[in-house]
């Protein structure tokens, strides 16, 4: 993170599945994926549900070693190919996230990607899924299981001075940033809508920031 405070207009953190990433297309292609090998989506379903992972994005290993005992001789090689090939093609970065990435580092703003599941998956998802140009634009990249709330709580004592954004599709990540950070401008956005409207209200929220005069304004 750049640490030039009066150079920075403000940092931006950005989730990453279902906002930055088409996440609900991949789960779409690896449920066709199974069912050409007779696995309905039904079946992942319960094994995640009851392996209790959380956001829909399932861990590979952990799918693995269930569908092993509940289903024999399935090629899980051959499927995890297919899903990597999918993955490798690049078709799950949202189409607009480039260019909004660019513009808002172009225009003085720190992104951040702060993505919330199990960290090798994740990973692979970001790097492999979105390639090394996206994640030039980022400043800084965290994965965690744990609180999205707790990284908010240094960088607001550390850049007090600029405005900091937060973007997630998720309400219970939103409502904890809101609760124990509340100086961080909060946005509920899903990848149902276009991107460039957050870059809009991110302008709009800077604007309100500067002539606010005092830079404790809420958003
Ligand atoms: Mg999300």
């Amino acid at each position: 993170m750049r640490t030039k405070k009066q150079k920075l207009k403000g940092i931006i953190v950005w989730d990453f599945d279902r906002v930055l990433f088409d996440t609900d297309r991949m789960v779409d292609d690896n449920n066709e994926i199974f069912a050409k090998y007779d696995i309905s989506p039904e079946l992942i379903r319960s094994i995640l549900d009851k392996a209790n992972i959380q956001e829909g994005p399932f861990s590979w290993a952990l799918l693995v070693r269930r569908l092993k005992n509940k289903k024999k001789g399935v090629p899980l090689n051959s499927i995890k190919r297919e899903m990597q090939s999918n993955l490798l093609s690049g078709r799950y970065v949202r189409s607009e996230a480039s260019k909004v990435l660019k513009n808002l580092k172009s225009n003085g703003f720190a992104n951040m990607l702060l993505s919330f599941g199990s960290p090798p998956y994740q990973y692979q998802k970001i790097k492999k899924g979105c390639g090394p140009q996206f994640c030039r634009y980022f400043d800084e990249t965290a994965v965690t299981l744990g609180k999205k709330y707790l990284k908010f709580r240094s960088l607001v004592k550390k850049f007090s001075n600029i405005p900091i954004f937060f973007i997630d599709d998720t309400n219970e990540h939103l409502a904890m940033v809101k609760k124990h950070t509340p100086s961080v401008h909060t946005l509920q956005y899903s990848a149902q809508s276009p991107l460039g409207a957050v870059e809009e209200w991110i302008h709009e929220q800077v604007q309100r920031y500067d002539s606010s005069g005092n830079h404790s304004a809420r958003g």
